[in-house]
């Protein structure tokens, strides 16, 4: 086999560890497929771990975190007011829907007192 041949399997040679008499041969007797091979090898070891570790944050992290200054949009701003004086404001809708309906209802008392 030619070294290219082999370089193109060597990953999956890598992986599964087998693809045949003439590779194994052909690493055997070739310096420089075996140090490719150790390459993927080093590789996939290294992914591997990587894989198994969980990154740690640092300590201070939380209190930086913490010490940076709140700050609201103006929206969340209206959201809070709304939701801190939700009583008044429902009390306004429902003096505005009658003083409507009071409206309307006048409105129309006139206009029959008005054709009678
Ligand atoms: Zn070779």
């Amino acid at each position: 086999m030619r070294c290219e041949e082999v370089r193109e399997i060597l990953p999956a040679y890598g992986r599964d560890g087998d693809t045949g008499l003439p590779v194994r041969r052909h690493l055997s007797r070739c310096a420089d497929c075996s140090a490719e091979l150790a390459r993927y090898n080093s590789l996939a070891r290294s992914l591997e771990d990587l894989r198994t570790q969980a990154a740690e944050p640092p300590a201070e992290l939380f209190h930086q975190l913490a010490s940076i200054p709140y700050r609201t949009s103006r929206a969340q701003e209206v959201r809070t007011h709304v939701t801190r004086n939700r009583n008044r404001y429902a009390t306004g809708v429902a003096v505005a829907v009658i003083g409507a309906a009071g409206a309307a209802f006048w409105k129309t008392r006139r206009g029959r007192v008005a054709t009678a």
